[in-house]
């Protein structure tokens, strides 16, 4: 068996550098391995979807070799953002699917999101799949494959359920990525004066990283709505599940209160429905949900995991921090920044005001942004971590359903080790900038004493 390395297996994922972890023969045993996991789930056919990386159309080759050696049936939807790959699990006559994607990571990366029916494969089962491929342990058969291409009824889907009540002046940044295969059209059919910024593919991203939530990546989205006057600026991510918004004075919407507008809109249709969010949120969100009539849920960070309470609560909507925003209210509750990026305008178009003024009465905190601290070890980051919750349970109220999230009355701090990686991800927040920084210092003064950690 081709030498494989573990830690491509991760939590919501298979994910790797192209060439070094992600060689032809281990894309083959990938293949081979879903292939055979899917199969004895009984799927008999899954849809394949990739994005606009260079080398995705290589890991293609040798998935469909891997996959279709398993005797599961391909329908291959080519170059797609993921959410379309998600539409097709919807619409299609399939089983499950695949989609060959790097999402915001480095040019280098690339890799595989994969769904059981219409859910997402992650953790413990894409552990199974490393264990069938580890023990040589595969179906074999003779799958077929068909072309079809989906790009057309997903524009039509999402442009048919919404309707601007007039044109809302909007920049959109695809950063070259795939979202750029159907925003334009998108865009002209929902009737939005949109001016696209970088929105031709192009694996190599020129012009900055597609990550509208990294600073440093959204800055030209920023300045263009600055010198146009637009009312908004849209970004995507490389694969287009994840969304950054910049007002109209050019200030970045960070998730958490881009969530608090959509959840706002709906309490105001739809009284005492849940909204889930991720323990990364500032407090200002579930502080809008009650007061808009809402109840508040917060959840461990992670789409797979976000999408999965949804569905067992019920909710309607949801969202990360990061970016992912879910919807189960007037679309299938799958994270699709291209459906939130419209649905956003539309909301924009029914109101007189501009984002800042929905944003007036959402509390406003003063908050770091993500920390990622280095450790030793995996050993050692959950030792520091299990520390951390142990010591500060005594004297604070904590919520520790993912990493722990110490509350001290006018602020929080979180302290969550990385799912992926030998890091502790520290985030605080406070009512005054002053608190905020004396909160953050209390809470990594303790971690050094817990255990090695670098910030
Ligand atoms: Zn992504």
């Amino acid at each position: 068996m081709a030498e494989i390395n573990p830690y491509i297996f991760r939590e919501y994922d298979i994910r790797g550098v192209v060439d070094k972890d992600l060689t032809p023969d281990v894309i083959e045993f990938i293949g081979k391995g879903f292939g055979s996991y899917m199969k004895r789930n009984g799927a008999k056919k899954i849809s394949l979807g990739g994005d606009i990386r260079l080398h995705t159309e290589k890991l293609r080759e040798g998935i469909i070799r891997g996959i279709t050696s398993t005797g599961v049936n391909i329908v291959n939807l080519g170059a797609v953002p993921t959410p379309a790959q998600y539409f097709s699990l919807h619409k299609l006559p399939v089983d499950g699917g695949m989609m060959i994607t790097g999402s915001h990571n480095p040019p280098e990366f690339n890799g595989f999101k994969m769904s059981l029916g219409t859910a997402p494969v992650y953790g413990e089962a894409i552990q199974e799949i490393r264990k069938i491929i580890e023990s040589d342990d595969f179906e074999t058969g003779q799958g077929r494959v068909e072309e079809y291409s989906i790009l057309d009824e997903y524009i039509n889907d999402v442009a048919g359920r919404l309707k601007l009540q007039k044109p809302v002046k909007v920049i959109v940044d695809c950063g070259n990525g795939a979202a750029s295969l159907v925003a334009q059209k998108l865009f002209q059919k929902l009737n939005a004066n949109a001016t696209m910024l970088f929105c031709e593919p192009d694996g190599r991203f020129p012009n900055h990283h597609p990550d509208p939530t990294v600073v440093e990546y959204i800055q030209d989205l920023i300045q263009k709505v600055r010198e146009s006057d637009a009312e908004i600026g849209i970004g995507f991510d490389g694969d287009a599940d994840r969304i950054g918004v910049v007002d109209n004075k050019g200030d970045i919407i960070w998730g958490d209160r881009l969530l608090a507008i959509f959840a706002m809109e709906l309490l105001e249709r739809r009284k005492g429905e849940k909204i889930i969010f991720d323990v990364k949120c500032s407090q200002a969100l579930p502080e809008t949900i009650e007061a808009a009539g809402g109840i508040p849920v917060m959840w461990k960070t992670g789409h797979s995991l976000l999408k999965k309470k949804m569905k067992e609560t019920g909710a309607l909507i949801g969202g990360e921090m990061s970016g992912h925003l879910f919807f189960a209210d007037n679309y299938y509750g799958y994270d699709d920044a291209i459906y939130a990026a419209a649905r956003l305008l539309e909301l924009l178009s029914k109101t007189d005001k501009n984002i800042s003024e929905l944003l007036a009465n959402v509390p406003q905190y003063y908050s770091t942004p993500e920390i990622r601290a280095e450790c030793a070890s995996d050993e050692e980051k959950f030792s520091i971590a299990k520390k951390a919750a142990d010591y500060f349970k005594q004297n604070n109220d904590v919520i520790d359903i993912d990493g722990v999230r110490i509350l001290f009355g006018d602020g929080w701090g979180l302290v969550r080790p990385s799912n992926t990686q030998p890091v502790i991800v520290v985030r605080f927040e406070a009512k005054t900038p002053e608190r905020r920084d004396e909160i953050k210092n209390l809470v990594l003064n303790k971690l050094k004493e817990f255990g090695e950690i670098n910030f």
